[in-house]
């Protein structure tokens, strides 16, 4: 069956580089029609940046577009090929087994974005999968999504989900969705690994000028266009991983076909927010190994950039040795820019806000021993650090159990402090201002997802949602969702990809 276009009401501007440019690099496929669709969520906000106009549209005409039932005039739906490494070991062949890309719009900024399907039926890359999604996971990409965007953390993001009324077999029946992706583009180190691995290095060429004239125009005129687009993709990465470590922020299974190049945060599985300190914290229910535990994720990072300079190895130069030297004096500048990110945002959060001072490292690194040795909530306890500074300990006491080793570091740290020249008031709003009050916390996610999946209400969905959207603003309304979650909830945490 062919979808149904859209209403003329709804216009999109696609421009669809990708299917024009690089034809080898996906099969063209269509949407499952799909039974019952109905609207469960809709971003206006994102909506409007990428030009369209809620307005025009009724819920029951955006939950036809964004089912596939009524495909947007302009729309191109292909399937995208990639290969990846998972858990360290090489797939040749992985593609969007339950994704399409519709096509790419232009936001009010002038920005390409991609606008794809995930959950919208099988593909020739499906293997042994049902293509399909469900509304849990679906709407849990929407909360985590939203949360890092407001947390000022780049991401691909959720324009639209749309339940199906279709069964999904998982370990149980769930209901299905389907979710609308925003995204940079949908370009990760998998995509040069396939075609690498079947040793087409035209191919590689083909796809690296695409993507490095689509997200680092600016390169194109260096000396070494290829050399120093690797090197700002690779600065990229750092400064994304400094801030997924400083925001707690666990991704879960960083596998390289879910490393974007555009340097956004992409797929949303088994991710997590670590709630009380420790780096070894790791939820994903299939990491049995902790390989994509908390403190691995830079060093994860590196791995997969490394994955991706072999691709690029011919590009950078015309004999191999010289290029593996080239690869391997930008890979050595990651752990650089890492660190120097790190620290400068973790002096941040501590409020060490004039320039570094050479003890700072020290400071940021024994209050992380402090948070982790008395299990301390991460967000909680520098949330509350600002409110000591005026005169209000007792709230961050409150959260350690041997409270001589804390005050015996608050006196350092106001040591350090006095010897600011930035006044207090100025201090404490710089920390609030990156201390979020607010982060998505699990039992919290988990909660809202089983109302909308079991019961179909979506109203404690909503609500997170609303918080999260404000994460450094403390509101006595939402005072519920800053609590860590109940003793024991985390340790037996366990989050689920692929479902
Ligand atoms: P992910 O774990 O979501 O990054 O997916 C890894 C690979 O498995 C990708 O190629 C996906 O398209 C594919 N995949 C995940 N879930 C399904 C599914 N239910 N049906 C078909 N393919 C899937
Ligand atoms: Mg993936």
């Amino acid at each position: 069956m062919t979808p149904d276009t859209v209403p003329s009401r709804l216009t999109l501007r696609f421009d669809n580089t990708y299917v024009r440019q690089l034809p080898d690099f996906y099969v063209t496929g269509l949407p499952d029609p799909v039974a019952a669709p109905r609207l469960l969520y809709f971003n206006t906000t994102l909506a409007r940046c990428l030009g369209i106009d809620p307005a025009t549209l009724d819920d029951a005409s955006l939950a036809a577009v964004f089912c596939g039932n009524a495909l947007p005039p302009g729309a191109e739906p292909v399937a995208q090929v990639y290969a990846g490494h998972q858990f360290g070991h090489f797939s040749p062949r992985l593609g969007d087994g339950r994704a399409l890309l519709l096509g790419e719009l232009i936001d009010r900024e002038g920005q390409r974005y991609d606008l794809s399907f995930k959950g919208s039926g099988r593909t020739p890359y499906s293997r042994n999968g049902d293509g399909k999604a469900a509304v849990g996971p679906m709407l849990r990409e929407v909360l985590l999504g939203e949360a890092m965007q407001a947390l000022g953390i780049p991401t691909t993001r959720a324009l639209a989900v749309v339940a199906t009324g279709q069964p999904v077999y998982r370990d149980r029946v769930l209901p299905g969705a389907i979710l609308t992706r925003v995204a940079a583009s949908h370009i990760r180190v998998g995509t040069f690994e396939y075609f690498a691995a079947r040793g087409e290095a035209d191919q590689v060429k083909r796809l690296a000028d695409y993507t490095m004239a689509r997200h680092d125009p600016a390169v194109l005129t260096a000396t070494q266009p290829y050399l120093e687009w690797f090197r700002v993709v690779t600065r990229r990465q750092a400064r994304l991983m400094a801030q997924w470590m400083t925001h707690g922020f666990i991704h879960g299974v960083m596998n390289t076909d879910n490393m974007s190049i555009a340097g956004e945060t992409i797929d949303y599985g088994p991710c997590a927010f670590m709630e009380a300190y420790h780096p070894d914290t790791v939820f994903s229910s299939i990491d049995e190994r902790g390989r994509y535990a908390y403190r691995n994720q830079p060093r994860i990072a590196l791995w997969n950039l490394s994955r991706w300079a072999e691709t690029l190895l011919p590009l950078l130069a015309t004999d191999r040795a010289t290029a593996i030297e080239r690869a391997t004096g930008v890979l050595d500048t990651f752990p650089v820019v890492y660190e120097q990110d790190w620290l400068a945002a973790m002096c941040g959060k501590l409020g060490l806000v004039d320039a570094t001072e050479p003890d700072d490292r020290s400071l940021v690194e024994d209050w992380l021993t402090l948070l982790e040795t008395q299990q301390v909530d991460f967000t909680l306890a520098f949330r509350r650090l600002a409110a000591v500074l005026r005169g209000q300990p007792q709230p961050l006491l409150e959260l350690f159990q041997d409270q001589a080793a804390l005050q015996a570091w608050l006196v350092r740290w106001q040591e350090r402090g006095n010897r600011s020249t930035t006044p207090a008031q100025r201090r404490i709003e710089a920390m609030n201002a990156v201390n979020p009050w607010l982060i998505p916390r699990n039992h919290q996610v988990e909660a809202a997802l089983t109302a909308a999946s079991e019961a179909a209400d979506l109203e404690p969905f909503r609500r997170l949602l609303a918080a999260l959207a404000q994460p450094y603003q403390e509101n006595a309304m939402y005072a519920d969702y800053a609590d860590p979650a109940p003793d024991g909830y985390t340790a037996r945490y366990r989050t689920f990809c692929g479902t």
